[in-house]
């Protein structure tokens, strides 16, 4: 299938290549336990929960314990599927996780990508890893290992604080 990472301004991998940013999100979801398709209906449920509801009542306003709503992009136009598929995606929702700090831009076409091309973007706004949204953006229990941020395990975050974690170090653990 044909790629075109330039058929978005901001390029969807950077100067990546798109076999190994495939395979890498493909190893950690193995890691853990998830799935791109778990990623993409999280994506989904969060972009409809903002497009659905009053623009006052979800900026600045939490989606559950990990994921905050900063706010909607409305002016970027129509983005079409970087492999050709006939489909377009609007309405940038903007998210930064309560646990990691981690920004990260939603919209149709990221689900799509993860769900249809196991493909999640990086290198720009909508860009993470497959690890990375698991710690920072799915709900506790959502994957068979415990996840860490700095030492700390994400299920004991809820008692509130904002954890700003170094992706530099990354502890999985297995049961
Ligand atoms: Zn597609």
């Amino acid at each position: 299938m044909r790629f075109n990472n330039n058929a978005s301004h901001c390029m969807f991998i950077g100067n990546r290549r798109l076999d190994e940013v495939i395979a890498q999100d493909t190893r950690e979801l193995e890691q853990i336990g998830g799935s791109f398709r778990a990623i993409a209906e999280r994506m989904r449920a969060i972009h409809e929960w903002v497009r659905g509801t009053p623009y006052s009542n979800v900026k600045g306003k939490d989606f559950d314990a990990a994921v905050k709503i900063i706010g909607l992009g409305l002016t970027k136009g129509f983005q079409g599927c970087p492999f050709g598929c006939n489909c377009t995606s609007s309405d940038d929702v903007y998210t930064i996780s309560n646990r990691t700090g981690k920004k990260l831009t939603l919209n149709p076409m990221t689900a799509h990508l993860a769900e249809e091309h196991h493909l999640l973007e990086k290198d720009n706004e909508y860009g993470i890893g497959a690890i990375e949204f698991y710690k920072g953006f799915m709900p506790e229990g959502s994957c068979s290992g415990e996840l860490y941020i700095d030492d700390r395990k994400v299920h004991k975050l809820k008692n509130g604080g904002i954890i700003r974690a170094n992706f530099g170090k990354l502890l999985v653990d297995f049961r």
